[in-house]
């Protein structure tokens, strides 16, 4: 739609006063970006979900901390040392992939759920392999086995699976380990999972962050700015966690301010709930339970949150209730693709932003890269009205051979037609058309690399958007790369969704 000009002159001299748009002097790794249309002047509430939401956390220095927290728990369960050596490349490992951990595979799907790449380990499967494996197998049949990648946490997850895949399958001669456990991959992924989770939950990973955040975290001065102009605009704010309340705290004194302190990080807050446990949170009925500065349990609980105190646990019944409003009117921030954005949505009826670091990296490439993105869509274009045309052809020589009437040939397909030149037409179509495919394929891998060598765009797979980006288009009503983007707006900002177009509009 946006590429028609309007005929009426009035029309047209309206849209140019309007086409340098309030947002374009927001730099493209800052824009808020709509799915669903989103009017904040009509939320009164907006949520704030921590970890890889406020704190933006640098993702190389948490794998490398990640890895060698889980490693270690991995070497003391048996596993040989020299195994962790070499740790693959830190982006063989992005969000939205899947683990198949019945094969020890790595999939990448497109938004129908079709497997585009496949890894065993680091080591790509070829198309027949992948084909073998995966041409009917889409991620509902057997949720248990496939295990989706929704948080940044997890990449270390698929980063030491890999590795350990790689170790077990021996196709590297380097790779045959001697000492290694037998066990089969759903095993290995199971002990990988049950090291990260114990990294996490026996404070390995936490403790390194929190003696050290300067060194794990990206501070922003626009971040408090940005949560007090939403405040100043009437909106009340609460932060909704996962993390317990003495990480939290120290935390979220780093980013914005200690709790004791007059403008510490609690005053920007009207309702704090710590150990929230999303998904849960959505759809059961914890109650809630306030916390003391050391994080233990006070009082008694009760199932709508009591005051401004950190509090424990809870539901969202209990939140909304106290927030006193409409649940279209309440926002929710998160990073989480599952637990924040597509379980909230479906249980809660908040709106909901996504935040997607990702995106400044694909921005970018996507700016840097635009003439050899519009040669791939050209190509591909052309491929497919190429084929059109050669089976166009191919049709009417059947009909010239049919001698009765033939369903799908009338009089003018293929009775009138010069036999020998339609077979020249269908040759050289059939050269133009392996020509274009190798382009097509040289054009594709080039751009795939500019975004990521192993897996091309995390928002983008087999000409058209990953199961990753389907569910932010599904689920996130606005998607951003950092919180602090909303400073560039105005707190009412109106978030208008493109027109949404089917095939058959552009007749
Ligand atoms: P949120 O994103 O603010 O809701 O918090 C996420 C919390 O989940 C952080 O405290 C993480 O340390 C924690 N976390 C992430 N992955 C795991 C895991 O595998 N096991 C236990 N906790 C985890
Ligand atoms: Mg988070």
């Amino acid at each position: 739609m946006s590429k028609n000009h309007p005929t009426d002159p009035d029309l047209a001299a309206a849209l140019a006063s309007v086409a340098h748009a309030a947002s374009e002097h927001i730099p493209d790794s800052a824009r808020i970006f709509t799915n669903r249309t989103l009017n904040l002047a009509n939320i009164r509430c907006i949520g704030f979900d921590m970890d890889y939401t406020l704190a933006r956390y640098r993702l190389a220095e948490m794998d490398d901390l990640a890895w060698s927290a889980a490693a270690a728990k991995l070497i003391k369960g048996g596993w040989p040392g020299s195994v962790f050596a070499h740790k693959p490349p830190d982006d063989f490992a992005i969000r939205g992939l899947v683990v198949d951990t019945a094969h020890g595979n790595i999939l990448k799907m497109d938004q129908h759920g079709y497997v585009g790449r496949a890894y065993h380990g680091t080591r790509l499967l070829d198309s027949n392999e992948r084909k073998t494996l995966y041409r009917d197998q889409r991620l509902g049949r057997e949720r248990a086995r496939f295990v989706p990648v929704d948080t940044f946490f997890s990449l270390a997850e698929v980063l030491l699976y890999a590795r350990m895949t790689d170790a077990m399958s021996g196709d590297d001669p380097a790779d045959r380990t001697p000492g290694l456990p037998q066990c089969s991959h759903q095993e290995l992924w199971d002990s990988v999972r049950a090291a990260v989770d114990e990294s996490h939950q026996d404070g390995t990973i936490k403790s390194h962050v929190v003696k050290r955040p300067e060194l794990f975290l990206d501070r922003n001065d626009e971040l408090k700015s940005t949560l007090q102009r939403l405040r100043a605009a009437g909106k009340r704010l609460f932060l909704l966690t996962n993390s317990d309340f003495a990480f939290t705290n120290q935390i979220m004194s780093f980013l914005l301010g200690p709790e004791d302190s007059d403008s510490g990080w609690k005053s920007d807050f009207d309702y704090i709930v710590v150990s929230a446990g999303k998904p849960n949170f959505f759809f059961e009925g914890r109650p809630f339970i306030e916390v003391d500065k050391s994080g233990a349990p006070r009082g008694k609980s009760h199932a709508v949150i009591a005051s401004a105190q950190p509090h424990a646990g809870g539901s969202q019944a209990g939140l909304q209730e106290a927030l006193g409003c409409h649940p279209d009117e309440v926002l929710f921030v998160g990073d989480h693709i599952y637990a924040d954005i597509v379980r909230s949505r479906r249980s809660s009826g908040w709106r909901t932003a996504l935040i997607a670091p990702e995106l400044d990296h694909d921005t970018q490439v996507r700016r840097e890269r635009s003439h050899a993105i519009t040669e791939v869509e050209v190509a591909y274009e052309t491929r497919s009205r190429v084929a059109e045309e050669i089976e166009t052809y191919l049709h009417s020589l059947r009909c010239a051979a049919e001698t009765g009437p033939t369903p799908g040939c009338t009089e003018d397909v293929g009775k009138s037609v010069d036999q020998t030149t339609i077979t020249e037409r269908i040759d050289a179509l059939r050269a133009f058309e392996i020509s274009l495919d190798h382009r097509l394929s040289t054009a594709t891998e080039a751009v795939d690399r500019a975004f990521n060598p192993f897996w091309g765009s995390v928002f983008f797979e087999r000409y058209g958007p990953s199961r990753f980006a389907s569910q932010i288009r599904d689920y996130a009503c606005v998607y951003t790369s950092k919180v602090s983007n909303f400073l560039l707006v105005s707190p009412n900002a109106y978030f208008h969704a493109p027109l949404e177009v089917m095939p058959h509009w552009s007749l």
